[in-house]
């Protein structure tokens, strides 16, 4: 998947934004954000509108291109793993790693 780096000063964001937070200029180009590291992981149980003892782990990423994700694991990993990102045509963000 990718992220947005501002063409003006390098700032890198996701999801895209109208204007760089850190310099107002509107022009991003694209960065490979392929990969980074778990930060916290948190469980969650019965979801609403899926039947029970379906669980998901929902953690934040910092990526290696720079911005803070927030994943959707396949299984469940430790704080400093390092996974593999993919967008879904949902447009969720899956973490994952072999
Ligand atoms: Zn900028």
């Amino acid at each position: 998947m990718n992220v947005f780096a501002c063409v003006a000063c390098g700032h890198v964001d996701f999801p895209r934004r109208l204007l760089c937070p850190s310099c107002g200029h509107d022009d991003f180009a694209e960065v490979a954000a392929s990969t980074g590291s778990v930060e916290e992981v948190t469980i969650l149980h019965h979801r609403a509108g899926k039947a029970g003892g379906d669980i998901a782990y929902l953690a934040t990423v910092l990526t290696h291109a720079g911005p803070r994700l927030i994943v959707r694991l396949e299984r469940l990993l430790a704080s400093g793993a390092v996974v593999s990102l993919r967008l879904e045509s949902d447009g969720a963000i899956v973490g994952f790693s072999d």
